[in-house]
């Protein structure tokens, strides 16, 4: 694999092209337009600034990274690239849209994958012009940072298909771990009961949102606690896949606590609206309730 296209440069998509560029891969990253696929690799740019600054890499090797990222419009200049990884925004019929975009220039060996996290994988195959070639590459965030991705097959995903995109990931030394095209995944099925969990214990008057986060962390030494974590990824984002976890089992165990439902319909999302179980507007984080 030489070429690699990311297809939206917001927070992972930006990421994904950043760690693939310091691998030594050519990058065309694109978003809905040229300006937005500008701005993500102008973050970029802020990154291996900083990674520079805290002498994490050397300035040559930063250049050359940031040189290896090229910005387009669209994804017509996308015929060259050998895997495609689409990071945009998490809505189906957004990448479903960006699939038989991308899919009409793409040669017939190119594989796609989306690092959705919550969309069936062999579902969103549909939309892909060979679903033998199109899987799940969940990173996570930050991507630089994080040592994983769960690698999941839809139903129709080849064995080659599987070989090709594991050694891509492990050539950027990240941990490969792989999932079956079950809701949730691995990281998400274990993580999202808990943060919902302890959602039903604070509701429940259990102990307060500082005790139950001192609990965890301490307790069984977390690097934070579930209500830090659930503000940090996003409540909306938290709640929007435990309703996956709900729909795609079935299983009333993960339905989703009714204080973290109104919490997302008070609009109090989390640290992205400075609000959430957390108040985050002054120096400090204060407690909610
Ligand atoms: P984001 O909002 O930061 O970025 C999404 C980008 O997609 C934006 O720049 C947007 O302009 C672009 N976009 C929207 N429609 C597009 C289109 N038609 N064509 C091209 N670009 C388009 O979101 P994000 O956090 O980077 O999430 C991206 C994907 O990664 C989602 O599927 C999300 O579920 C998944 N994901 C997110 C995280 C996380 O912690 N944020 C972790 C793992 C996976």
């Amino acid at each position: 694999m030489k070429t690699i296209g990311v297809i939206g440069a917001g927070q992972m998509g930006a990421g994904i092209a950043q760690v693939s560029a310091q691998a030594g891969y050519r990058v065309l990253l694109s978003d809905m337009d040229q300006a937005r696929a500008e701005a993500g690799k102008v973050g970029i740019a802020r990154q291996l600034a900083r990674a520079v600054e805290k002498e994490k890499i050397g300035q040559a090797d930063a250049d050359k990274a940031l040189g290896n990222i090229e910005c387009v419009g669209g994804t017509d200049a996308f015929a060259p690239c050998d895997l495609v990884i689409e990071a945009a925004t998490e809505r189906e019929a957004v990448k479903r849209q960006i699939f038989e975009t991308v899919g009409k220039v793409l040669s017939d060996t190119a594989i796609l994958a989306s690092n959705t996290s919550s969309i069936p994988i062999t579902r969103l195959a549909q939309a892909a012009p060979d679903p033998s070639r199109f899987m799940g590459v969940h990173f996570f965030n930050p991507v630089p940072v994080m040592g994983l991705i769960e690698l999941i097959r839809g139903l129709a995903t080849s064995d080659a298909t599987v070989a090709a995109v594991e050694a891509f990931g492990q050539s950027l030394n990240k941990r490969i771990v792989h999932a079956n095209d079950a809701p949730g995944f691995i990281v998400n099925r274990v993580l999202m009961p808990m943060l919902n969990e302890a959602c039903f214990a604070l509701g429940e008057g259990v102990a307060t949102i500082p005790d139950i986060d001192a609990a965890c962390q301490l307790g069984l030494n977390h690097p934070m606690g579930p209500f830090a974590l659930a503000d940090f990824i996003g409540l909306d984002t938290c709640l929007e896949i435990t309703r996956v976890l709900f729909e795609g089992t079935g299983d009333p165990k993960f339905r989703p606590a009714p204080l973290l439902v109104k919490y997302v319909e008070a609009g109090w999302y989390g640290r992205k609206t400075r609000r959430g179980f957390y108040d985050y507007s002054g120096a400090e984080p204060v407690p909610t309730r």
